[in-house]
């Protein structure tokens, strides 16, 4: 089967898993995930499952990547703060959907390659930058929505403070892989609301930019 065809067949399944958004379907047909899974994997780009990418990270499974960005109900108006660019997939998927991603990684080489990917699809909407993105990006706050693709153990404070009126947040918590809950917490005129949405396996939010040398 070609490229095409594998991805009509992934979009086919995840319309049957319940990913009902057009916005977000049509951003997922865009976005060639062969393009950011390594060279020895190309053959399992449209296949349902994450994959491992450079520094022991991954880039997550279609079904999470359309559900998380569902659960986000992004506006095409909207500024976005992903926290984990790992391969720039979801960046790019956000990016297809709204006004500016600003996206955080640790690992500096991961973050080259996905600027050069991001380069290589015309895609000029994405700010990246190294860092540690359990403290947000406080410059360009307030954000309409975030979302974080790696597991927290508790959900950062920086980022809920962060988040615009009527903000929301889509993120994986919990202290082990067999434990972790994608929360979606949504800031109201006075408070926060939660709600723990899906089971998840993620790689760990880990503090600090990672050491390379
Ligand atoms: N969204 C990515 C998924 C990458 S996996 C994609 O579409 O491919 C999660 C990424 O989060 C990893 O690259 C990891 O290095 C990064 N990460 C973990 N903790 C982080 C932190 N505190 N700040 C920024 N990035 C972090």
């Amino acid at each position: 089967m070609n490229d095409t065809a594998q991805k009509i067949r992934l979009l086919m399944e995840l319309r049957r898993q319940g990913i009902a958004d057009t916005r977000v379907l049509g951003a997922l047909e865009r976005i060639p995930r062969s393009l950011f899974v390594p060279m020895s994997f190309k053959d399992q780009a449209y296949e349902n499952i994450a994959l491992p990418i450079a520094c022991g990270q991954t880039i997550s499974q279609p079904y999470v990547v359309a559900f998380m960005t569902q659960a986000l109900k992004v506006g095409e108006r909207m500024k976005v703060l992903e926290i984990g660019t790992g391969s720039g997939y979801q960046a790019a998927v956000l990016a297809k959907l709204c006004r500016r991603v600003y996206t955080i990684e640790r690992y500096r080489s991961l973050m080259r390659e996905a600027e050069e990917r991001f380069a290589a699809l015309k895609i000029s909407n994405i700010t990246g930058r190294v860092g540690d993105g359990a403290k947000g990006w406080a410059e360009q706050a307030p954000f309409d929505r975030i979302i974080v693709t790696a597991a927290a153990a508790a959900v950062p404070a920086a980022l809920k403070a962060q988040l615009a009126p009527e903000g929301i947040l889509v993120i994986p918590v919990g202290e082990d892989a067999s434990g972790q809950r994608i929360l979606r917490i949504s800031r109201t005129a006075e408070d926060f609301t939660e709600e723990s949405l899906l089971a998840v396996r993620f790689v760990p939010l880990v503090e600090g930019i990672a050491d390379e040398s």
